[in-house]
């Protein structure tokens, strides 16, 4: 039986990864894959290629559009690109795995209009603002300017919410991961 997709899209800093790790490692029951997408950052911290992305420079990711290897893409930041790989996820889908997809605002809606009923869209909310930027600082990964460029886009992002099938506020983090967990054994079992 094919598997089932889940997109999870938040600011960034809002404990996406985080409550996405959780699941991955303490509920194997779920099957889930995590979807690695193609970026033209560069790696931070202990990120490693073709484990948190495939890291490519921004030649080669435009190379990869041209040859409609994406699913979706999203200039995310200036210059930054990010993109779903078509064959990534078919290939997941048809082992019978669940896959996870962590993705912008805009590619989460793209994603759960091409796979309709086949989706569960996940929004993780930030309590405030103020919060996500202590967030950013203390996860110490980006650049001041970076998390500065993080904090214009949250507004932007947080607009979309309503868009989701599900918004999951991630203010105590063991409730907001009990929430997630919920939502999803749910919809796996519809
Ligand atoms: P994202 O994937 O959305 O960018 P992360 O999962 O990297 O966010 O989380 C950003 C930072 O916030 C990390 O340092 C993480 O440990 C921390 N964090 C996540 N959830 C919470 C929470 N509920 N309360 C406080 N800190 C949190
Ligand atoms: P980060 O630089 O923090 O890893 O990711 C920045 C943003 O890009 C996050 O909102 C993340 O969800 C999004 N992102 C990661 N991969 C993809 C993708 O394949 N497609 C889209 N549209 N966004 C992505």
């Amino acid at each position: 039986m094919q598997g089932k997709v889940i997109i999870f899209s938040a600011p960034s800093g809002s404990g996406k990864s985080t409550i996405i790790n959780w699941l991955m490692q303490e509920h194997k029951e779920l099957n889930l894959a995590f979807s690695i997408s193609c970026t033209s950052r560069q790696p931070r911290g202990t990120e490693k290629d073709g484990v948190e992305y495939f890291f490519v420079t921004p030649e080669e990711f435009r190379k990869r559009i041209a040859d409609e290897e994406f699913l979706e893409y999203e200039e995310v930041y200036a210059d930054r690109f990010y993109g779903t790989l078509k064959a990534q996820v078919e290939k997941q889908l048809a082992k019978g795995e669940n896959v996870v997809l962590d993705v912008d605002v805009k590619g989460g809606c793209n994603i759960k209009k091409f796979y309709g009923d086949k989706a569960l869209s996940v929004f993780i909310q930030p309590p405030s603002i103020e919060e996500l930027r202590n967030r950013l600082n203390g996860r110490g990964t980006d650049a001041p300017e970076v998390i500065e460029d993080r904090i214009k886009r949250a507004e932007f992002e947080l607009s979309f919410a309503p868009k989701f099938d599900c918004v999951v506020v991630n203010d105590d983090l063991k409730n907001a991961q009990q929430k997630a967990l919920e939502t999803i054994a749910d919809f796996l079992n519809k």
